[in-house]
């Protein structure tokens, strides 16, 4: 049956983490067991819908003051029939910019690392994932297995290595993002990457939710005691399984494994996604629940803007009035946005002085 409002509380009151039966892992390498499919469907194959928990749901009063302009832009009056004009990209940016929307999440996934770089772990052939050959392991899902990663740690750590901060550096989409924190308009972050370019790119750890974890922190496999990941930089890039300096536990990277929780921070879905007045999916073939179903926790009367390849997830499959697709490369698709904004310049300068911090930091 359809995934609902009762059924998304029931879930939350699982354990953090715990994955709605016939969900995927939260790993991004989990995407390579399913069939590929056009949007998330459910067991049944009816389409997913999400609303937030009835608790958090917002009586229906307007929470924005609109402009008349605004007003216009929305709908909201001006139109005739049912009153719906369809937003452009160009509308979203003027809510921005008259902050009409200033509480902004943003959805991301392998699609704004692919530019940095970054094997996406989805792209039969040229991915990481079809890559893992080399790893000598027994079968590719078997890197983000806890029982493989107590016998064999060596492959997992091989992978560390090439995604440890410092290797891969943010790029103009994750440089947006640190803007639009400037800018005061991001609510939070949620990023299925577990590449750390959004720290690397500068966004404060308490604007991110990293759902799939992150190499920044790493804890003993038996007594838990939490770690920079840095302390461990060392033996991970001389090839040296790294021990607890407490105990000589196993390091394991708070990367989320298979049948692991997520991390405790992804739980502030439930009071952002209610909150948020403008959505943002970028770079994610909103595959892998439960990150697929965020897209549909927003309010209906809340702009919804999708920067991806294809057309994917909810907006292919349950569009809403307010949702905007921008297809095609995503670093153009973002181009288009911060020029629209009125960004470009200062974007650009951000990237210039940025750049600069890491060459020194990481030359
Ligand atoms: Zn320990």
């Amino acid at each position: 049956s359809p995934l609902t409002a009762r059924s998304l509380s029931r879930s939350l009151a699982e354990p953090p983490g715990a994955w709605p039966r016939g969900g995927l892992g939260p790993c991004p390498a989990a995407a390579p067991h399913r069939p590929q499919v056009r949007g998330v469907r459910s067991a049944c194959g009816a389409p997913r819908a999400v609303l937030p928990p009835r608790s958090h749901r917002i009586p229906w009063t307007r929470p924005l003051s609109l402009s008349a302009a605004a007003a216009a832009v929305l709908g909201l009056g001006h139109c005739g029939g049912d009153g719906r004009k369809q937003l452009s990209l160009r509308d979203v940016a003027e809510l921005m910019r008259s902050r009409e929307c200033e509480r902004v999440v943003v959805m991301a996934g392998a699609g704004i690392s692919t530019p940095s770089g970054i094997p996406d772990f989805r792209s039969p052939g040229s991915g990481l994932y079809s890559n893992l050959q080399q790893y000598n392991i027994p079968y590719p899902e078997a890197i983000f297995e806890l029982a493989y990663f107590f016998i064999n740690p060596k492959p997992f750590f091989t992978l560390a290595k090439e995604l440890y901060p410092g290797n891969y550096r943010p790029n103009y989409t994750h440089y947006f993002l640190r803007l639009l924190h400037d800018k005061g308009l991001l609510l939070r972050l949620y990023t299925q990457n577990i590449d750390g370019l959004e720290r690397a790119a500068g966004i404060p750890p308490d604007k991110l939710v990293e759902a799939h974890g992150t190499f920044a922190t790493a804890s003993c496999t038996v007594c838990r005691r939490n770690f920079p990941g840095e302390d461990f930089r060392g033996d991970v890039m001389e090839d040296r399984v790294p021990r607890c300096p407490i105990c000589t536990g196993l390091i394991k990277p708070d990367i989320v494994f298979f049948g692991e929780e997520l991390p405790q921070r992804f739980l502030l879905h439930v009071v952002d996604f209610p909150m948020a007045d403008l959505l943002f999916v970028i770079g994610t073939s909103l595959e892998v629940e439960p990150f697929a179903s965020l897209a549909g926790a927003v309010r209906g009367s809340v702009p919804r803007v999708l920067i991806n390849r294809d057309l994917v997830g909810p907006f292919a499959w349950q569009q809403r009035h307010k949702d905007v697709a921008q297809l095609g490369d995503v670093v153009q698709g973002v181009q288009a946005l911060v020029e629209l904004l009125g960004w470009s310049r200062e974007l650009q300068e951000l990237i210039h002085k940025e750049k600069a911090k890491l060459d020194a930091r990481f030359k």
